[in-house]
C-alpha cells in the first residue's frame, strides 16, 4: 500500500465503497421483491382456494341441481351428492386444491404433498408451513360452510418457489445494471481523482525544478481558483517569493558586509606599506597607529553589529527579562547627554515604571543607535528630544531632532542595511544603524517608522507592545 498513489487509493477506497452500497442495494432489491412474491404467492392460494369454495355444493336429489350437469362432477356423500363445479380448479398456476372430510379422507382433487401434510391440522383461513426436500410449502384451509358441507375442508397447497422463475423485472434489470453503474463509477471514480490531483503533479514538478536547479524565481503558478490546491500552490508560491527576496537580501548582506570590510582593510594595509618604506618619524608613526585603530574600530563595529543580526535571527539570540524600560532609558539618555557634540542639547521626557519584556542589550543599542544618530545629522545648537510614554497596548518611544532631515523620497529606504544617504549626508556610519533599529523592534515584536522634513528635522517613533 506504501507505494500506492494516492489517486489509485483514493479509486480503490472508492470501488470499494460503491461496491458496498451496490451490494446492499441489491440486496434490499432482491428481498424486497422476494418478499412480494411470497405475498403474492400466498394470496393467490388464498384466492385459488376460496374461489374453489364456491364450486362445491351439496345437493339432497339429483334433481335440485340445475347446472350443467355433464361437465361437473358428483361424488356421494352423506344422505345425497356433492355436485363439483368444472369451474373449480383442481391445479392452476402450481396451486393444487382438494377436498377433505375431517377425518383427513380425500375427497376430490390432488395434493402433491399428501404425505408430508397427513398430519398437519385443519386450520380454518390460515397460512401453514410445511417443509420438504428443503423447500418451504403454503398451506391453506379453508372449512366449508354451506348446507350439507360442514365437515368438508378445502386443502390448497403451493412451494414457495412457484414464481421465483419469474423473479420480477426489478430484479433482474438491476442485476444488469447496478454492476454497469458499478463499473462506470469506478472509472468516472478515477476520472475526477486524476482530474482532482493533477494540481500535485504540478506543484511537484515545480518544486523538484526549484530544488534541481536552486532556482528560487520559478512559480507553480497554478492560476485561477480557489480550492484546497490552489490555496497550497499559492501558499508554496509565497514562500518561494519569500526564501527569494530572503536569499536575494542574504547575498546583498555578504556583498555589502565583504565590501564594508575590505575598505577599512584595504586602507589598513596602504597605511601599514606607505609607512614601512622608509624610517618615520615617531609623528608619523603616531599618525599611522592612529590611521590603523579609527579603521579597526570601524572593522569591529562592523563586525559587531554583524553578529547582533546574525543573533537576532534566532527568537533565542538574545534572553528577554521583564525590565524597567523607563529606567533603562533615562539612563542611556543621561549618558549620552554628556556628549553635546555640535553642542547639540538632549532633554527627555519619560514616563515612569514603563515594563517591557526584552533584551536589555538589545534596547539600549536601538535607543543609542538613534541617539547617536539625532547627534550626528543634527545642526549646530540643535536638540533633541527622547520620549517615552505608555499605553494599554502599546508603549511609545520618540526620538525627535531639529537637524537635517530626510528626504521623503529615501524614508524607506533609510531602514535597510547598509543604506546611507548620499556621502555629502553621511560620516562615519556604517549604513547598519537603522536597520539594526527595525530589527530590535521586530524582536520585541514592534515596529519603527519616520517623520521628517528636509532642514526641519525628524522624529523616529518605535513602538512595542504592552
Ligand atoms: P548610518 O551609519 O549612515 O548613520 P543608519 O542606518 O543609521 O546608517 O542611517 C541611514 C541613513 O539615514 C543615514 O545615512 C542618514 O542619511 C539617514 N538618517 C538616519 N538618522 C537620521 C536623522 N536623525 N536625521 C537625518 N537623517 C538621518
Amino acid at each position: 500500500m506504501k507505494n500506492i498513489s494516492i489517486r489509485l487509493k483514493i479509486t480503490l477506497w472508492f470501488s470499494a465503497i460503491m461496491l458496498l452500497i451496490t451490494a446492499v442495494t441489491f440486496c434490499a432489491i432482491l428481498w424486497a421483491d422476494y418478499s412480494v412474491l411470497q405475498k403474492t404467492i400466498c394470496d393467490n392460494l388464498i384466492e385459488t382456494v376460496e374461489d374453489n369454495e364456491d364450486e362445491i355444493e351439496f345437493f339432497k336429489h339429483y334433481d335440485d341441481n340445475e347446472s350443467d350437469r355433464n361437465a361437473d362432477q358428483y361424488i356421494s356423500y352423506g344422505n345425497g351428492y356433492l355436485e363439483i363445479d368444472d369451474d373449480f380448479l383442481d391445479k392452476v398456476n402450481g396451486i393444487s386444491t382438494a377436498l377433505y372430510r375431517d377425518t383427513g379422507e380425500l375427497l376430490y382433487g390432488e395434493n402433491f404433498l399428501a404425505k408430508e401434510t397427513q398430519k398437519l391440522s385443519f386450520s380454518d383461513r390460515v397460512i401453514q408451513e410445511v417443509s420438504s426436500g428443503g423447500i418451504t410449502y403454503y398451506v391453506f384451509d379453508c372449512a366449508l360452510t354451506s348446507p350439507g358441507t360442514e365437515n368438508l375442508w378445502l386443502r390448497g397447497i403451493v412451494s414457495e418457489e412457484q414464481g421465483t422463475q419469474q423473479f420480477s423485472s426489478i430484479v433482474k434489470l438491476s442485476a444488469v445494471a447496478l454492476p454497469v453503474l458499478l463499473i462506470l463509477a469506478v472509472i468516472g471514480g478515477y476520472w475526477i481523482a486524476s482530474r482532482a490531483l493533477r494540481p500535485v503533479h504540478k506543484i511537484t514538478e515545480a518544486a523538484s525544478q526549484i530544488n534541481q536547479g536552486r532556482d528560487l524565481k520559478k512559480r507553480i503558478g497554478l492560476g485561477e481558483g480557489s480550492d484546497e490546491l490552489h490555496e497550497l500552490a499559492n501558499v508554496f508560491d509565497d514562500m518561494f517569493r519569500r526564501l527569494d527576496s530572503a536569499f536575494q537580501a542574504e547575498q546583498q548582506f555578504t556583498s555589502d558586509a565583504s565590501h564594508e570590510l575590505r575598505t577599512p582593510v584595504s586602507v589598513i594595509m596602504a597605511q601599514c606599506e606607505y609607512t614601512l618604506e622608509k624610517k618615520r618619524t615617531a609623528a608619523e608613526y603616531e599618525e599611522a597607529l592612529g590611521v590603523i585603530q579609527r579603521q579597526g574600530g570601524r572593522m569591529s563595529r562592523l563586525i559587531d553589529d554583524m553578529l547582533c543580526f546574525a543573533r537576532m535571527e534566532h527568537s533565542s539570540g538574545y534572553p528577554k527579562e521583564r525590565l524597567n524600560f523607563s529606567m533603562l532609558a533615562e539612563d542611556i539618555c543621561e549618558d549620552m547627554s554628556l556628549l553635546k557634540t555640535q553642542n547639540i542639547i538632549l532633554t527627555w521626557e519619560v514616563a515612569p515604571d514603563i515594563w517591557i519584556n526584552g533584551s536589555r542589550m538589545l534596547l539600549s543599542r536601538l535607543l543609542a543607535n538613534l541617539i547617536s544618530n539625532a547627534y550626528r545629522y543634527g545642526k549646530r545648537d540643535g536638540e533633541i528630544h527622547v520620549r517615552l510614554i505608555g499605553g494599554d497596548k502599546e508603549n511609545i518611544l520618540t526620538v525627535g531632532d531639529n537637524g537635517i532631515g530626510i528626504p521623503s523620497d529615501i524614508q524607506e529606504k533609510i531602514f535597510e542595511r547598509f543604506y546611507r544617504a548620499d556621502s555629502s549626508r553621511s560620516s562615519e556610519g556604517t549604513g547598519l544603524g537603522l536597520a539594526m533599529v527595525r530589527d530590535i523592534a521586530a524582536y520585541h515584536g514592534g515596529s519603527v517608522e519616520v517623520s521628517s522634513e528636509v532642514g526641519k528635522g525628524s522624529v523616529f517613533s518605535v513602538r512595542f507592545p504592552s
